[in-house]
């Protein structure tokens, strides 16, 4: 067992054993190791050396309690970004993180299933999953996370909902997924309260992208839910962490790994994010969005065909039937989100509007080549709808709507986007950054037509 200094005094009040030198373990004579000090710790997994068992559960436990200073946390994760973690190294943090809090004692009932994205722009299918598959009889206990980067989080866009309740108490989460099949929260102090204080502190030292540090971030959350079926989009192109189809297929692998050595079935789908998802980005547009797609008012193939094959998925998963197209048809996902909605403490008739909108004119005529779509996520940030650090209070009602993807045909001047916006200073800034996301050339280019690139299982 490795100990901090700080933990130590706790340790002597805590154990009546024998205490030794300051070197010997505190559990018993039998195991002797030495203790470290974090930034040994730190120093070790800097020089590419692998971490034991001990040393991570100490660190986690540290920060989880808040003996261990987040500079310390944020060193290490950069150690772990450049350094990578290895199998059993990133076992043991997901383990650490999942053991920082509980996990949910769910009863008998229906199949406890979720789904969890590693982020993108534009990405709102858990918003329409969760009742979607409450209308198919299982239950989703969804932990989601806030923006973290130029992503979009499920939280931001909840709490763009106002008086929507996104930190629940277990009793209250448990309650709401039992009876009316899906509840969507943060990690509490109860829940994976690991997850809560590092994904923030990532958000804020760019140490998101790093494979160890998502797998190990997305599955505490979910393996603390205690679902027994998991479906993860893992996500590549400029609007995602992972830039490669064979950088996502690695993390993808590794999550399934985990996952299965958990004893979770899990499946993943890879998920192109080199444009945005759908015909909103921004936290209460994508929310009105979603409204629209589940009253039958919009249907935007990407979107639709992502959240359909992730859904189809979750209900193999259950064993339930696909009743996913009924249920978006009859209208029973948009009664049912409106109740998880009005649960929560809601008001969706009070969703945030921004006072301004303004169309982004296209520098050049011709056709949408690429977008560097991690860009547009910045420029959400800009216009004040996303964090540039922890603290920053969000601007909800600002985004951009009917974003060109690739194939479009533009005209000098016409418009690339239409933005919505409070204040005219970042709006300028903002519509800077879209314009030069934008990569137009005169000859022609096929549009997508598949975002679904593979399935690892
Ligand atoms: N989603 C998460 O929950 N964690 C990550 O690290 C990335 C995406």
């Amino acid at each position: 067992m490795a100990y901090f200094l700080g933990d130590f005094q706790q340790e002597l009040h805590r154990r009546t054993v024998n205490l030794g030198p300051i070197w010997t373990n505190l559990t018993g004579p039998a195991k002797i190791t030495r203790m470290f000090l974090p930034a040994q710790i730190i120093q070790k997994k800097r020089d590419g050396q692998a971490l034991t068992e001990d040393e991570i559960r100490s660190f986690v436990d540290g920060f989880t309690r808040g003996t261990l200073p987040d500079y310390q946390m944020a060193a290490l994760a950069m150690a772990i970004c450049f350094q990578g973690l290895n199998f059993d190294e990133t076992l043991w943090l997901t383990r650490a993180m999942v053991e920082s809090g509980q996990t949910i004692p769910w009863a008998p009932g229906p199949f406890l299933v979720d789904k969890h994205s590693t982020g993108g722009i534009g990405d709102k299918t858990s918003l329409l999953l969760a009742p979607l598959l409450a209308c198919c009889g299982v239950r989703v206990p969804m932990l989601s996370g806030r923006g973290l980067g130029p992503t979009g989080g499920t939280l931001d866009k909840l709490e763009s909902i106002p008086g929507f309740r996104t930190q629940l108490a277990l009793a209250e989460f448990m309650r709401l997924t039992n009876t009316i099949g899906c509840a969507l929260a943060g990690p509490t102090a109860e829940i994976a309260p690991a997850d809560k204080k590092l994904y923030a502190l990532r958000d804020v030292t760019a140490t998101v992208s790093c494979p160890a540090l998502i797998v190990a971030s997305i599955l505490s959350k979910k393996l603390a839910e205690n679902v027994a079926g998991l479906v993860l989009d893992v996500k590549w192109g400029t609007g995602a962490f992972m830039r490669t189809p064979p950088a996502a297929r690695a993390l993808a692998q590794a999550l399934v790994a985990v996952g299965k050595r958990f004893g979770k079935k899990i499946v993943v789908l890879q998920t192109d994010m080199n444009q945005p998802l759908g015909d909103c980005i921004g936290n209460a547009l994508e929310v009105r969005e979603c409204l629209d797609i589940l009253g039958g008012k919009s249907q935007p193939p990407d979107l639709l065909e992502v959240t359909l094959a992730l859904g189809a998925e979750m209900v193999a998963l259950a064993g339930v039937p696909n009743q996913l197209a009924a249920h978006l048809a009859s209208g029973a996902a948009l009664a049912k989100f409106k109740e998880m909605v009005a649960a929560q403490g809601g008001a969706l008739d009070r969703l945030p509007v921004a006072r301004f909108t303004q169309s982004i004119p296209a520098p050049n005529a011709g056709y949408v080549h690429s977008i560097a779509c991690d860009q547009l996520g910045y420029a959400v940030i800009a216009l004040g709808g996303g964090r540039k650090i922890a603290t920053d209070k969000i601007d909800f009602a600002v985004g951009f709507e009917h974003p060109k993807k690739i194939g479009d045909r533009v005209e000098a001047g016409s418009p690339l986007a239409r933005m919505h916006f409070n204040d005219a200073t970042r709006a300028a800034a903002a519509a800077a950054i879209v314009r030069s996301a934008y990569v137009i050339r005169p000859e022609p280019v096929a549009s997508q037509s598949q975002w679904i690139t593979e399935r690892i299982i």
